[in-house]
Parts: structure tokens; sequence; C-alpha cells
């Protein structure tokens, strides 16, 4: 694909010359030339009154190989316990499935893999089994390759893991081996009707702009997608999956790497990720002190502390506790938002929330347009009321 530009058309407005984001365009003479570099983001084709631009298709496109059939969930676990990403991935997976009237596999890469039925009752069809005691713990050679071996032998036509640092570290190299595309961190994922096209957005330029990422060459189709962006879908009570246990050899579980300690992050404690409720603050808190505030309101709350970005970047907060674009994505049963503006990265990560309380003296603030209940208000006045108020209900 490359950007055409039919130069006898150009009238040498340069309307397009603005339009391109990284001012690749100009007009000499006249005419409009481009440097080398283009995105084919098509911005010029939008803004150009004499269509001298469009965009050339490859000469020989290939056509997808039909034979790829079903939609596969790489199952994350750590020391056996399947991770919750799986189940929400899952039932993902699930709908795109019945989309295509087709099966959902999940495939499960460790050692001693526990509640392998409740892949079933969360509507997996069939479940590939590759345990070894040599892959306890994540190596991402190994199962890099064992994946890439396993949908070479089974062809299903997309292949969704979480966007967590196990997905993103070994999950490129799979579609690397397998020569396909792979759309990292998307937080939408569905069908183009009429076509077997998975449609893959992700946010872009700073998550201000949601892209549409297609792959209609190549299969699989291979994509990552951040916990919590889909919740975790209904029990199907008596759905029997088929266990296939895959035979192997030694020489598929090697690593070149060598595991010398496993060392588990403490600060990963607070565990937003799995918290009901979230009370987050923002620039608005003024300084790390005023925390404690919050800190008091989530202990009485049993909640988990969250903040916006700016927080973490005046060092109030580690970055453990980010919630949005660059931080965690959340969807608590029930997120406060104190002091809080509600800028499009913060809210990438936290508005799937059930209940979202904004708190701001600001009423123009964004955060009230996504806010089930908006306080307008000082939260050094409404922050300590509500303290107030649970004490007294205790
Ligand atoms: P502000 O926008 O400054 O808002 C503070 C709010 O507090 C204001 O609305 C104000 O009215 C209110 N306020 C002040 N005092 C009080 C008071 N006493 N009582 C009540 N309200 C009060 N941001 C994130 O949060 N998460 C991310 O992951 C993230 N990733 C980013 C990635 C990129 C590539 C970029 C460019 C930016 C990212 N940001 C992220 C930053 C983001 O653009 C915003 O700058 C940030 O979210 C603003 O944080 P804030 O709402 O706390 O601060």
């Amino acid at each position: 694909m490359g950007l055409k530009i039919n130069r006898e058309l150009c009238t040498g407005c340069e309307s397009c010359v603005p339009a391109c984001l990284f001012g690749l365009l100009e007009v000499v003479d006249n005419v409009v030339r481009a440097k080398e570099g283009c995105t084919l983001c098509g911005a010029c084709i939008e803004v150009c009154p004499s269509r001298v631009f469009s965009i050339e298709e490859a000469a020989s496109a290939e056509q997808a190989d039909a034979s790829y059939d079903g939609v596969w969930v790489f199952a994350e676990q750590h020391h056996g316990q399947i991770k919750s990403v799986t189940y929400e991935i899952l039932s993902k997976a699930r709908e795109l499935a019945d989309t295509l009237k087709t099966d959902v596999g999940v495939v499960c890469i460790g050692d001693k893999i526990n509640d392998i039925a409740s892949l079933s009752s969360h509507g997996a069809d069939k479940v590939y089994l590759f345990e070894s005691p040599r892959l306890a713990d994540f190596r991402e050679d190994a199962y890099a390759s064992i994946l890439a071996d396993l949908i070479g032998r089974y062809r299903p036509e997309i292949v969704i893991a979480g966007a967590t640092p196990m997905g993103r570290s070994f999950l490129p190299q799979v579609a690397a081996r397998l020569k396909t595309g792979l759309t990292a961190d998307c937080t939408c994922l569905d069908i183009e009707a009429g076509k077997r096209l998975l449609r893959q957005t992700r946010p872009t330029f700073g998550g201000n702009i949601m892209a549409t990422i297609i792959c209609p060459e190549r299969r699989p189709q291979m994509t990552t997608v951040r916990p919590r962006v889909f919740k975790k879908g209904k029990i199907y009570p008596g759905h029997h999956s088929e266990i296939i246990k895959i035979d192997f050899s030694e020489a598929a579980v090697t690593s070149k790497t060598k595991l010398l300690e496993f060392i588990e992050d403490v600060s990963d404690k607070i565990n937003l990720d799995e918290a009901d409720i979230i009370i987050s603050g923002g620039r608005g808190l003024g300084k790390a002190e005023n925390f404690g505030l919050l800190k008091e309101l989530a202990d009485l709350l049993g909640a988990a502390l969250g903040s916006s970005r700016p927080p973490v970047d005046e060092g109030w907060l580690p970055y453990s506790h980010q919630v949005g674009q660059t931080g965690k994505t959340v969807s608590p049963k029930l997120y406060i938002a104190c002091g809080i503006s509600g800028s499009v990265q913060h809210m990438a990560g936290m508005q799937t929330s059930d209940v979202i309380v904004a708190i701001n003296d600001d009423p123009n603030a964004p955060i009230f347009e996504i806010a089930t209940y908006g306080i307008i208000g000082d939260l050094f006045k409404v922050v300590p009321l509500m303290i107030e108020k649970l004490k007294n209900q205790r």
C-alpha cells in the first residue's frame, strides 16, 4: 500500500499541508509532493478539494486462508491459578464465536493448572492442555514456540490473550513466527458484518482517537486485550469442554533462560484490578499528605486507593495506584473520583465502572459527563462529611 498523488489534479491550494500530522507534505511550484514516512492516515484525502490523493492497495493482496476456524483464548495462569483476565477474554471470545458460528478453544500452558472445569462453565468448547513441570514458571521463548506450534497444528482464525506483562512479552513472538499481524492493547473487538474479519479497536495518538485495525490477508488474527476491559460473562452450567492433552517432546519445553528467583512485586498488593470499590484522587488533592483523607474513606469502605497520573508524577503515590491509559484499567462496582477532571486518558481506565461518583468543585469538569452521581463541591468538605456519616453508621 502507498499514498498515490495525482499531480495533474493539484491546484497548489495547500489545504493538505497543515492537515498532515507529520508535516510530510509541501507544495513546490504549485504542485504538492510528499516526503518519506507517510503513515497512510488519510488526513490529506479528507481535506483535498481536488481529489489529488488516494491510497494504493498492494497489487498482490493475498486472500486469507479460509481453512482457519475457531476463536482461541490464551489462558494466563500463575502457579496453576487461572487469572481473572482469562475469563474476561473468554466471555468476549464466546460472543465472537457465536457470531462466526464456530468454537471457542482455550490454550493452557503451564503445570498442574487448577480449575480447568471453570473454563467449560465459562463457555469454552475445547481446552488444549500443555502441561510440564518445566513450564511451571513462565518462559517467553518456550511459551512462544509451544503456542505457535499449536496454532500451526489446529489453525484457529482468531487468537486473543491478555495485554498483561505475560501476554505483551510473548504474543508478538508468536505473531512474528506465524508471519501474521497482532494488535496490542485493544479495548473493543467485534466482527465486520458479512466478513470473518475481526475489528480490533484501540486508543492511539495519546488516547485522543480510536483506531480500528483489521488483518485481512493473514491468519490467525491476533490481539491482546487489557485486563478489566471486558467483564466476565455468564456461566453456562453443564456446558462441557473437550479436553485435549497435547503430546510433546522434551525439546518443545526447553528454554534458553533459567529462572534464578521469583520476587513478588509487593507494590501490586493494593490490587486495584480486583477491588470492588476504588477511591481515586487527582491533582485536586494538592499534596501527598492529603491522600490520608482518601485513605481514611477507603478503609471505612474496604476500598482500594487509586490515582490519576499527576499525583504519581509528583511522587505523592507509587505508579501501581495509577488508573488510566498508561496505568491500570479498572472496572469496580463503585469508583469515587475526587479532584479528578476526567481527561480522556484517565477515563480510558475507569469508564466501565458500574457506578461512578465524581467530587469536583468545577461544574464543567468532563468527569461529570460520565459520572452516575456528581457532587459539585470542595472535596475537603465533602469527603470528611462522608467519613463522618460512615463512622456514625457503625
Ligand atoms: P487536573 O486535570 O488538573 O484536574 C484536577 C481537578 O481537580 C480539576 O477538575 C479541579 O476542578 C479539581 N479540584 C481542584 N481542587 C479541588 C477541590 N478542593 N475539590 C474538588 N475538586 C477540586 N492521566 C491519568 O490519570 N492516567 C493515565 O494513565 C494517563 N496517561 C496519559 C498518557 C499520555 C500519553 C498522556 C499525554 C497523558 C496521560 N495522562 C494520564 C494525563 C492526563 O492527560 C491528565 O493530565 C490527567 O489525567 C489529569 O489528572 P487530574 O484530573 O488529576 O488533574
